[in-house]
Order: C-alpha cells, then sequence, then structure tokens
C-alpha cells in the first residue's frame, strides 16, 4: 500500500493542524507494513522474555508433531557466565555439541530448547562449561519445568507426576532428589528448642525409619536410615553439630534406650519427655495381651460377650454409642482380667489432666501400686517400665508437649509411603518425606 501523499486541502476547515491527527495517518501505514514481520519475530522474544536470556538470544522457533523447538545462540559478544562460580568470563574456549532441555508446554506442545555450550576460561576456575540461565548446571529439564515438577511431586506420586509431565518416573525422582538436596542446602536454620524423635515403618514394619521433628515449628527436621543409636547419632553430629544441640530444652520420645542414651550425651541439659501418645500405646498393647489371653482360656461359650470387644475396651468411653456402653456395662459385671485391665486403663488416663505435679505424681504412684496388685503380668511388666523412666514422664504436667502436636506430619508420612509402591530403595523413601513435610524451599529461577 502507497503512502497516501499529504494533502493541504484535506486540512479541518479554519487551518487548525491538531498534532495528533497528524501524526496518526503516517505512523498508522507504517505499522500496517512492519506487521507480517512482527508476528514472526514475536515469538521469538516472548521465549526470550519468558527465559530471561541477557547473554543469549532465541534465533529460531521450529514446530514438529510433538514439541516445539526452539534454538538458542551466543547473542554477540557478550561475556558468558563460569557454570561453577558464575562469574563473567573474557574468553571462550570452545564449543561444545548441542545439548537438549525440556521446558514446561506451551498450550499442547512441550517446548525443547537447543543449544551449544560453550566452554569459558573462567579466571578462577580455569576452563569450564558456560552457565546457563534456565536451567541447572547437571539437569536435563529447565529450573521452571524441574520446579512445576517437584511442587505437583508434593501432592501426587512420583508416577502420577511423571504421567503428568510426559516424563517417566526415573526422571521424576531425579528432579525431587535434586530439589531436595538443594532444599537442604539452602533452608532456614533457626534455633530448634522442642523436637519430637519418632520412628516410621517402611514395607509393613520391616524397616524402620527415624524422624525427628521440631515441635515448636511444626516441620519436619531430620530423617534417618534406622532406628539404631549409630544411625540417630548422625542427628546429634551432622545434622544439628554440637552449637546447635545447645538450644535444645525439651526432647519428647519413646522410651528408647538408644535415643535417650543420645540425648544425654548430646544435649545433656536438655530435658527427656516420654511421649504421652507412645505411652498410651504401651498401655493399650497390655489391655490387648490381656484379653488375647483369656480369649485363648475361655472356652466358645463364654466367649461370646467378648467377642468384638477390642474397640469396645480401647476406646474412650465418651466415642461409645449406647448399644456399645450396653455392652460394655455387660462385661464390667463380670469381675473378670478384662475388666480389670479396663478400669486399670481408664484410671491411668486421669494422670494426664492433673496440673499439680505432686497431685500427678501421687496419682501414678497409687496406679502403679493397683497395678501391681492386679496380677495382669502385662500390667506388671508396664509398670515396671514407668518405673525407670519416672524422670521422664512427670515432666508432663508442666511441659504439657507431645508429638501428637506433629501428629498430622505422621500421618502424611504414611500416606506417602501408601501412595507409592515404586520406592525401591530407602533413599526415594526418605527424600520424598523431606519434600512433602520439611518444608524446603526450591531453587530460584533466574
Ligand atoms: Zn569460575
Amino acid at each position: 500500500m502507497l503512502r497516501k501523499p499529504f494533502d493541504w486541502k484535506e486540512l479541518p476547515v479554519g487551518g487548525q493542524l491538531s498534532s495528533t491527527s497528524a501524526r496518526f495517518y503516517p505512523s498508522k501505514l507504517f505499522a500496517r507494513t512492519r506487521r507480517r514481520k512482527g508476528t514472526e519475530v514475536l515469538i521469538e522474544t516472548f521465549i526470550r522474555k519468558q527465559l530471561r536470556l541477557k547473554a543469549h538470544t532465541v534465533t529460531k522457533v521450529e514446530e514438529t508433531e510433538e514439541f516445539m523447538v526452539v534454538y538458542i545462540d551466543r547473542l554477540g559478544r557478550r561475556l558468558l557466565r563460569c557454570g561453577v562460580c558464575r562469574q563473567r568470563c573474557q574468553e571462550v574456549h570452545d564449543l561444545r555439541r548441542e545439548r537438549e532441555w525440556r521446558d514446561l508446554s506451551m498450550r499442547k506442545l512441550p517446548l525443547r530448547l537447543c543449544y551449544r555450550p560453550r566452554r569459558v576460561e573462567c579466571p578462577r576456575c580455569g576452563v569450564r562449561v558456560e552457565d546457563f540461565p534456565w536451567a541447572e548446571p547437571w539437569a536435563r529439564v529447565t529450573t521452571a519445568l524441574a520446579n512445576a515438577v517437584a511442587t505437583l511431586a508434593r501432592e501426587l506420586s512420583w508416577q502420577g507426576t511423571a504421567r503428568q509431565y510426559g516424563l517417566n518416573w526415573k526422571s521424576v525422582a531425579t528432579i525431587v532428589k535434586r530439589a531436595v538436596e538443594y532444599g537442604l542446602r539452602h533452608r532456614a536454620r533457626p534455633p530448634v528448642h522442642a523436637i519430637g524423635i519418632d520412628e516410621v515403618s517402611r514395607r509393613k514394619g520391616q524397616v524402620y525409619l527415624t524422624v525427628v521433628y521440631d515441635l515448636e515449628r511444626r516441620v519436619l527436621l531430620w530423617v534417618g536410615e534406622d532406628r539404631t543409636e549409630e544411625a540417630v547419632k548422625k542427628f546429634f553430629t551432622e545434622e544439628m553439630g554440637r552449637r546447635r544441640c545447645r538450644t535444645l530444652q525439651v526432647v519428647c520420645m519413646d522410651m528408647w534406650a538408644a535415643y535417650a542414651k543420645l540425648v544425654r550425651e548430646h544435649a545433656p541439659h536438655a530435658q527427656i519427655l516420654f511421649d504421652r501418645f507412645h505411652i498410651v500405646k504401651h498401655l493399650n498393647e497390655a489391655v490387648e495381651e490381656v484379653r488375647r489371653s483369656e480369649m485363648r482360656r475361655l472356652s466358645a461359650r463364654e466367649k461370646v460377650p467378648f467377642k468384638r470387644s477390642r474397640w469396645l475396651l480401647l476406646k474412650n468411653p465418651w466415642n461409645l454409642t449406647s448399644d456399645q456402653k450396653e455392652r460394655l456395662s455387660t462385661l464390667v459385671r463380670w469381675n473378670t482380667p478384662i475388666v480389670r485391665a479396663y478400669y486399670l486403663k481408664e484410671s491411668f488416663q486421669l494422670f494426664w489432666e492433673y496440673r499439680r505435679p505432686s497431685r500427678a505424681q501421687q496419682h501414678l504412684q497409687k496406679w502403679m501400686n493397683s497395678a501391681m496388685r492386679s496380677r495382669l503380668d502385662p500390667f506388671k511388666k508396664f509398670v515396671r517400665m514407668l518405673r525407670s523412666h519416672l524422670d521422664g514422664i512427670l515432666p508432663w504436667t508442666k511441659l504439657r508437649l507431645s508429638n501428637g502436636a506433629v501428629e498430622g506430619m505422621n500421618n502424611k508420612i504414611k500416606s506417602v509411603s501408601h501412595r507409592s509402591f515404586g520406592f525401591r530403595s530407602a533413599k526415594n523413601f526418605i527424600a520424598a518425606i523431606y519434600h512433602c513435610c520439611a518444608r524446603l524451599p526450591l531453587p530460584v529461577e533466574r
């Protein structure tokens, strides 16, 4: 289209030429002639801006059936950075073979970046591969895609995440493990005052892991590969170190000699508190043992009222339905070992309610005496356990702290282990636990 010559006759009557109308006409024409070319450049510019390229540029974008291929090249003679220290380097040493990176999709088509990396001569590090602004040095996917995958992997199984992004399971595993490594290196480490040590089982109780929580911030601090003294020691020596151990005030845990020994050794001033939920668990086990041995002893006809009584006895009484209450009261009318066990269990629970330490201690002493006279061996065993751990049980009244604060986290770990049949190794399972529960930061997109 030709540019229309400026015609003075078209001037508005009165000869007033407003500046807007005079400029408007020719520029509109220029815009029209440039527009076709403009759209072609646009996608390259768009991708260049999205990747925040400064020393690189997008030379070409090609569309295939499966991918959108983005070709990247160095921009003029702009300085490249060292891949190790990220310092700008004057000299380029050589050109490497073309490499590819997967990126997030543009609508349906996944992006694939192609670039021939340079090796630069870094004054500090020597000859090194340059730094890529779009990806970590080792990665075969861009940081943006890696972060999107890692975020989804917190909610879904690794298999499900892989399906969502058209990757394979192994790539997702690598991305998550790298993200966890990064997160552990870069996470904030404020002083810790109260921790809870717990264990989780993998493969239906065959393999145990030790987990340590920060009870104040309700966040996972550490996962260990076993529950032995040797394995848990690493938490105090490697994760905490001597300086950070000093701020520890309360350590909440199960009555497990290995843990107590470690705490006394590495954080001697910290108060050991045996976890309420673990104590109740041991108590319930005693009740269950009494019930089971009685069931073995009773004849088939005598068994009838006790059938399916396990939950009646273990449940809190206020949670029972009226029908269940009825059945419980029939049971109670018989003075059997099962009933004695039930009463003992219920009266023990009062201990948690006391506000005054002296009263709480009094209650516990009385209870232990009556339990010893109950002629129930599992309870005698339980009392012996309590007696040898009293210094870690009585502080409950003052501290009122338990691993119950992180109960949700424990359930989350269980769901992580359930949803992934694919954790072939403890390493992967540990990475997944850290990834879901430790609130680790993800790599920053530059
Ligand atoms: Zn360097």
